[in-house]
């Protein structure tokens, strides 16, 4: 028998495109040294109140615009009471019963496998991050730098079926925060953590009938898209062997995490004495009206997205929509790619050097665009001095090689490695006319008609010149001078 899969997820991203976190002027910059970014709010001191950061507000609503979300007339927030070290306060202010999420309805449509897939969205909420703590033998150590850090939770119907899917689907989301400016959404930073739910039923019953649906088990706290896939692939196998077992019955309702250590998921708590976190309204924060006027301010100001760029690039620089995929991947790439065309190169050129030799070699290398010395207007300079001719095209991939991470410029290293292109047509007819002289026989031969001795003399024109004259030009030259005799 076959199973369906009926996966859901609750996506925590942090907006890292904030000055201050979502409810105190603390800089929303947890990686300085521990417990530096830290104001009393924070800490949960008696007698201090939390102030909203309109600019955290700002990026919710833009996600909740983008992703089609309904906006509340008035946004407010809700206490969540649970007792945690990491978190001081006792509660966390976050956005649970309607009206009070930025963002409620809406979906999401996005491509897995070439294949356009769509998922329902819940609600889109704003709520904050709570301390990091982390765990060493007997000792345990907490860093409040993260508490307050504005984060923005996104949950979807369990639409998704298949790990792959999810994948995509959060794939998708990331850039989709990287373009918008609302997030880094860097995974290696710790700023994107998930809960996936994921059940199985029978494939051939109908999957809109909830008394069909399996029972469903909650993965908390993924941390990366790997993890993602590794946790619902094995928790489908592990639902499905126990059904396929007859001990169905085994899959309870209940709480797992995923163990990197281990590949597998384990226990947590079970969904029966699931916990009551008596939400009520924060009482010290007034209700924020969202203004008609402001949320179409808020549309105005949202930045390009990855879909249109890629338009732009196919349709006013006439790439191939291939390239321009792999140009839109990364939207460090692309800013790179449109800075690039900035500083005055071809944006063919630059859309070539980019998708073949760039990321060939951070490929190659197994290292970032964080980790390169190269900017934008060395590469429009190298691509300027190929198509004047200053050095080959052949040149230019070792001149690469060298300005990518040695922090040299183009013209630097031209001028180290000597390897000017000799362009200069005076200079390339002289030296064709002393190759001519030294070779007498091949004149007789081309006028014989073996006219591939050409190849042979331009091939003495770049020994003499050490490979740097301009070969198309070596060629034409030679061509001209030898009919001369
Ligand atoms: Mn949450």
């Amino acid at each position: 028998m076959k199973y369906k899969a009926m996966i859901g997820l609750e996506m925590h991203c942090e907006i890292s495109e904030t000055n201050t976190k979502v409810f105190s002027s603390a800089a929303n910059n947890y990686s300085d040294t521990p417990n530096t970014s830290v104001r009393p709010v924070d800490m949960a001191f008696p007698g201090t109140l939390p102030v909203v950061n309109k600019e955290a507000v700002k990026k919710a609503l833009m996600a909740s615009i983008i992703l089609g979300c309904k906006q509340p007339e008035y946004m407010y927030f809700e206490r969540k009471n649970y007792y945690y070290p990491d978190l001081p306060k006792g509660f966390q202010l976050t956005q649970e019963t309607p009206p009070a999420p930025v963002g409620l309805g809406g979906k999401v449509e996005f491509e897995c496998d070439g294949k356009k897939k769509e998922v329902r969205i819940f609600n889109l909420h704003l709520e904050e991050d709570a301390a990091k703590s982390e765990h060493e033998g007997r000792i345990s150590k907490i860093d409040y730098n993260r508490a307050g850090v504005p984060l923005l939770e996104l949950v979807i119907y369990p639409d998704l079926n298949s790990a792959d899917e999810a994948v995509a689907f959060l794939e998708h989301m990331l850039q989709i925060y990287r373009y918008a400016g609302i997030s880094e959404a860097d995974t290696r930073k710790g700023q994107v953590r998930c809960d996936v739910n994921v059940s199985i039923m029978d494939e051939n019953l109908d999957s809109n009938n909830p008394k069909n649906w399996g029972t469903k088990v909650e993965i908390k706290n993924v941390n990366s898209l790997g993890g993602v896939r590794d946790a619902i692939n094995y928790e489908i196998e592990r639902q499905s062997e126990l059904k396929e077992q007859g001990r169905y019955e085994e899959v309870e309702q209940e709480t797992r995490r995923w163990d990197e250590d281990t590949m597998s998921t384990i226990h947590m708590r079970s969904k029966v004495d699931a916990i009551d976190y008596k939400y009520f309204v924060e009482p010290n924060i007034p209700k924020i009206k969202i203004s008609k006027e402001w949320l179409e301010e808020i549309k105005k100001d949202i930045p390009k997205l990855a879909h249109e760029r890629k338009e732009e690039y196919i349709n006013k620089y006439g790439i191939s929509n291939y390239d321009a995929t792999i140009l839109i991947k990364e939207k460090k790439v692309a800013d790179f790619y449109e800075e690039t065309i900035k500083k005055g190169a071809d944006p063919k050129s630059a859309s070539n050097w980019i998708t073949t030799n760039l990321l060939g070699h951070l490929g190659k290398l197994e290292i970032t665009m964080d980790d390169i010395t190269l900017t934008p207007t060395m590469l429009a300079d190298m691509i300027k001095m190929i198509e004047k001719g200053d050095i080959s095209s052949k040149q230019g991939k070792e001149v690469f090689q060298d300005i990518l991470t040695s922090g040299k410029t183009p013209e630097e290293v031209v001028k180290e490695k000597g390897l000017k292109q000799m362009s200069d047509s005076k200079e390339i007819v002289k030296i064709a006319n002393e190759v001519l002289d030294e070779n007498p026989n091949t004149i007789d031969q081309y006028k014989k008609g073996r006219t591939n001795v050409v190849d042979f003399l331009v091939g003495q024109i770049m020994k003499k010149t050490k490979g740097q004259a301009n070969p198309t030009i070596a060629r034409q030259t030679m061509q001209e001078e030898i009919e001369k005799r």
